[in-house]
């Protein structure tokens, strides 16, 4: 028998849903989405589950991932229940569901914990420079190893064990029978998807905002590799100093105009920022400039007199690595691709 939660609507809440009780059935939002199939019809029937407190049901369900949030649904709703916003909260739900520490829910319940932590890794991050005696080399190359440590760490002890989680809610849970070469068959269409996300471009008018998304993600794994594989602060080679400053400019660029769409509330998607959106884009925006600073620096000559500046960057990344990729909003972009994959194995 379904278990039903009478305090999820207060629950989802909290994650930022609108007044999705004031939706009377219509299915307007269904018909309007331009993503909703028969096979995975949404928003409404999430809407429903919501109302009902059937957190199971939604637990073992993808569809909150398979929505882009274009809005459409949220405009022609005639009881303004903003289905689109209710999809974005369930996914902040979802994620702290998945999350195996529970630290992912805390940190998007609690604004003073999310400061907390950062207040946190501000305070590692001196304690560290103090032990090297602020030495700029030292900083230098621990923070190197830091990069590579923490993906490892991070890849392996928290976002693993929570994608296994995901797959047991929704696969495993529901008894879904999937023949093991299904799972390898689908693994295309994981990278084609966690690389492109493709699937939004069959949002209505979300062409600009999908290309946006696909240059981001692009000089975002590449910086990263540029970083941490090529050691981008101790390269000499030119090829990789200027493939550096491109992928670091364009996240920047991409970033201050994401900032500036939450700010301004010109769309959809940045109409109803959490504390989680907000961390999400500007510790990008800053992890992007930040880089590009420091390597600037080195290049004239300036870092050694201005180590402060290569401490900030130290800072940002620490927190990027240790609060928004691990549990922040960093891991939607991990779900969605899954929830692609996952979805296609259900297929
Ligand atoms: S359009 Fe609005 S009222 Fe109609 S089903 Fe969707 S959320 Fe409910
Ligand atoms: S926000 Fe857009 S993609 Fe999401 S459910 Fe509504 S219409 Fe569909």
């Amino acid at each position: 028998m379904a278990r039903v939660n009478p305090e999820f609507a207060t629950e989802i809440s909290k994650s930022g849903a609108g007044d999705f009780k004031a939706c009377f059935n219509c299915g307007t939002c269904t018909a309007t989405c331009s993503l909703s199939t028969t096979e995975n019809s949404f928003p409404r029937e999430m809407i429903r589950y919501s109302t009902l407190g059937l957190e199971d049901e939604i637990k073992a369900s993808l569809k909150p991932w398979l929505c882009y949030y274009c809005g459409e649904c949220s405009t022609q709703c005639p009881r303004q229940a903003n289905p689109g916003e209710l999809m974005m909260s369930l996914r902040r739900w979802l994620t702290s569901k998945y999350d195996w520490t529970g630290l992912s829910g805390l940190m998007y319940k609690s604004l003073t914990l999310s400061l907390a932590a950062f207040i946190l890794a501000l305070v590692g991050v001196i304690a560290f420079a103090g032990s090297v005696g602020f030495e700029l080399e030292k900083m230098v190359h621990f923070g190197h190893y830091f990069e590579m440590i923490a993906i490892g760490t991070v890849g392996f002890v928290i976002l693993l064990p929570n994608i296994i989680r995901m797959w047991w809610f929704t696969i495993h849970k529901p008894k879904t029978k999937v023949p093991f070469v299904n799972y390898l068959k689908a693994t295309g269409d994981l990278f084609v998807h966690m690389f492109t996300q493709k699937r939004a471009l069959g949002c209505d008018d979300n062409q600009f905002r999908w290309f946006e998304h696909f240059i981001l993600v692009l000089a975002y794994l590449s910086l990263l590799f540029t970083t941490v594989f090529l050691d981008w602060f101790a390269a000499t080679n030119l090829f990789i100093i200027v493939l550096g400053y491109i992928e670091s400019v364009i996240i920047a660029v991409v970033t201050v105009d994401f900032v500036s769409s939450r700010m301004k509330k010109d769309k959809a998607v940045s109409k109803n920022s959490q504390p989680s959106d907000w961390f999400f884009v500007i510790w990008l925006l800053l992890m992007g400039l930040t880089a590009f600073m420091v390597r600037l620096f080195i290049d004239l000559n300036l870092l050694e007199t201005n180590k402060w500046l290569y401490l900030v960057h130290l800072t940002v990344l620490v927190q990027w690595a240790l609060i928004i990729v691990p549990f922040g909003k960093w891991t939607h972009f991990l779900y969605r691709s899954f929830a692609m994959y996952l979805a296609k194995l259900k297929a």
